[in-house]
């Protein structure tokens, strides 16, 4: 199946199965902006416990906060937002429809590499076992011709975007060719900047009101909250504080479901180390986050960083988490070193002093910073895209399961009586009263067993159990695993303790 049909599917499951929703669905939705269902609730839930438990948990020092989504405006000039915050937009005059020339860019180069695998595909089919190929990217012209425009773009678009040269970005668009997608046409209007924050007003009064920004990042929060937990808690150097919280970006192109929504959600941490141990630090922490992600088991080969070249204003290094989705490798998060900017900029704006007596060494400075940032929704989406399978069973039947990691998993248990009578549901009934204080359990009566596993397979229920007739007798029920779909008989007095070895967030925090 093609990829694009795979994603489609996975958006329907999401609304079908109760995950996730256009935001005010019975008003034809609202773009970019979506809800979280019954099951999908549970699912980001359990990504965000895992997450913080991640960081507070495992670490002495870290600590976490929750800081208000409206902040005072000046943050924002402190941080650079109000002045540099914007994306490169071009809107094209046929179709009317509105791009990022970035975007446009970037999709263009990522066209040469395709145009490089593919060549590379051809020859491994045509040569067989005896293909060798390094020596062929290294020898091939056709490779060699593809990779010069690839890399001349690329250098092109990377100094076009360090200088924000809206005219050059505008003219490798036309020197490229590329059309838009809807109208086929190069009819382009010329590159403006567009600010990414969302204005409001508080006070209540026309004349007494001020504008503020809703927080396009959770970051802010916690710089200019540095002092009162490194006071209050203590804190020696390093330490990072965590927070979890909604953040507001008008996206220019709102595409892909949940990757790119206009209200969303972050988990980041700030991590504050002495200046000059940053870069060691940048590293710690890139190899850290990625273990968190590959503990999930969706494969080594599904993950990949990518360093950037072009760094943000308050960087001196950056690097993105990638995850192959059905729609390429794409950006889940974010870890940056950002130097000593935000501190020394909120210093400077507020007339603060905001530095750090080290004790030790008897000076004070101002603490570097890593930065470590990762989308919610974008997680959810790539725990979504991989853990959807279509299986094929003996017999011809098809299944549609979601393999989530059991510890993410919206229901961890089904509890089934086989059929409605005989005291079967009151004893399903007294096993969900036990174990509903240690588990997500769901209770289900209706229809046969078999659709009964179906529907739960469809939302990544790892295991259900079947109190049948014997279980009255022997005290045990059939416990069924989702993906095997292997059945055994298991006692009740066992099922607790089984169950949290294998559903626990425990069980995959220790896989870190
Ligand atoms: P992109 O280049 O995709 O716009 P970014 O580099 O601007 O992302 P950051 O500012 O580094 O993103 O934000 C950190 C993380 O927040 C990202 O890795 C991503 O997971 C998430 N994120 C950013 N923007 C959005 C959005 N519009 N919708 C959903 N998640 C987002």
């Amino acid at each position: 199946m093609a990829q694009e049909d795979v994603f489609k599917k996975i958006v329907s499951h999401c609304k079908e199965y109760g995950f996730v929703f256009p935001s005010s669905d019975i008003y034809d939705g609202l773009g970019a902006v979506y809800d979280y269902g019954q099951n999908g609730v549970e699912l980001k839930n359990n990504i965000k416990q895992y997450w913080w438990q991640s960081m507070v948990l495992l670490h002495e020092n870290i600590v976490g906060i929750d800081s208000a989504i409206f902040m005072h405006p000046t943050v924002w000039k402190a941080s650079g937002h109000v002045d540099a915050f914007n994306d490169p937009l071009i809107d094209n005059r046929d179709s009317k429809k509105r791009y990022r020339a970035d975007v446009l860019i970037e999709d263009q180069i990522a066209k040469y590499e395709e145009k490089i695998e593919k060549e590379v595909a051809k020859a491994r089919k045509r040569f067989g076992d005896s293909f060798d190929e390094a020596q062929y990217r290294a020898t091939s012209p056709r490779v060699a011709e593809q990779q010069k425009k690839r890399d001349a773009l690329h250098e092109r678009y990377s100094q076009a975007m360090n200088a924000m040269d809206l005219a050059e970005l505008k003219q490798i668009i036309l020197d490229e060719e590329i059309v838009c997608p809807i109208s086929g046409t190069r009819n382009w209007t010329d590159v403006r900047q567009f600010n990414l924050m969302f204005k409001t007003e508080v006070g209540s009064t026309a004349d007494g009101a001020s504008t503020i920004y809703l927080r396009p990042e959770t970051a802010q929060g916690i710089f200019v909250n540095y002092l009162n937990v490194q006071k209050t808690g203590r804190m020696k150097i390093p330490f990072g504080i965590a927070q979890i919280g909604k953040a507001f970006r008008n996206e220019i192109v709102a595409r892909q479901f949940i990757f790119r929504m206009r209200e969303f959600e972050q988990m980041e941490m700030q991590f504050f180390v002495k200046p000059g141990t940053e870069l060691e630090w940048f590293d710690k922490w890139k190899q850290t986050r990625l273990a968190w992600h590959k503990a999930l088991g969706f494969g080594d080969e599904n993950y990949r960083f990518h360093d950037h070249e072009k760094l943000a204003h308050y960087a001196n290094a950056a690097s993105d988490i990638e995850f192959h989705m059905p729609f390429g490798f794409k950006e889940v998060e974010g870890i940056h070193s950002r130097t000593n900017f935000d501190l020394s900029q909120h210093a400077k704006f507020s007339g603060r002093k905001i530095e750090y007596f080290d004790p030790e060494t008897n000076e004070s400075y101002t603490p570097y910073v890593i930065e470590t940032s990762i989308g919610v929704d974008r997680m959810f989406l790539s725990v979504m895209c991989h853990s959807y399978q279509e299986e094929k069973l003996e017999g011809g039947d098809t299944r549609v399961v979601l393999k989530l990691p059991a510890a993410l998993a919206p229901t961890k248990l089904a509890v089934m009586p086989l059929v409605k009578k005989d005291g079967l549901p009151e004893k399903a009934r007294e096993i969900m009263d036990d174990l509903k204080f240690h588990f997500n359990c769901k209770y289900d009566e209706k229809d046969s067993i078999g659709k009964r596993y179906r529907r739960q397979d469809a939302v990544g229920t790892p295991f259900c159990i079947t109190i049948d007739h014997d279980t009255l007798q022997d005290g045990c029920v059939t416990l069924r695993d989702r993906d095997t779909m292997e059945q055994q008989r298991v006692a009740i007095a066992d099922l607790r303790g089984l169950l949290e070895e294998r559903v626990s967030l425990t069980s995959l925090l220790k896989k870190i």
